[in-house]
């Protein structure tokens, strides 16, 4: 931004204004023109203003509470949704690794079929 004597008079006389008036640098970049980190670069550099304060976000921490009483052992637990509906410790229970070994010692083979 090469200006001349009286543009950054005239620049800095606007800046200085709004800023006073509460404006952003983006809402007087946007009237000048410009971006507002542009202005905001400008008016720190040759005015010597204050950068702008950004807001900080504060986040609330999420605390998993439980909303669901598990329907095998009845305790509250933090259900996923409608179809989570066993505490984590009775789904494990309920469904097993399938590649755990068949308990039942099964081979795998078709138990043949007696035709009459
Ligand atoms: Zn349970």
């Amino acid at each position: 931004m090469a200006l001349t004597r009286e543009e950054t008079a005239a620049r800095s006389e606007v800046v200085t204004r709004l800023r006073k008036e509460g404006w952003s640098y983006d809402r007087i970049g946007a009237e000048l023109g410009l971006s507002g980190g542009a202005v905001q670069d400008w008016a720190v550099r040759v005015l010597r203003l204050p950068k702008q304060r950004v807001p900080r976000v504060s986040r609330a921490p999420v605390v998993a509470v439980p909303n669901r009483t598990c329907l095998c052992c009845r305790v509250p637990f933090v259900s996923e949704g409608p179809h989570n509906r066993l505490c984590l410790r009775c789904n494990r229970l309920e469904s097993p690794s399938p590649y755990a070994p068949n308990p039942g010692g099964g081979t795998g083979r078709r138990v043949p079929v007696s035709r009459p």
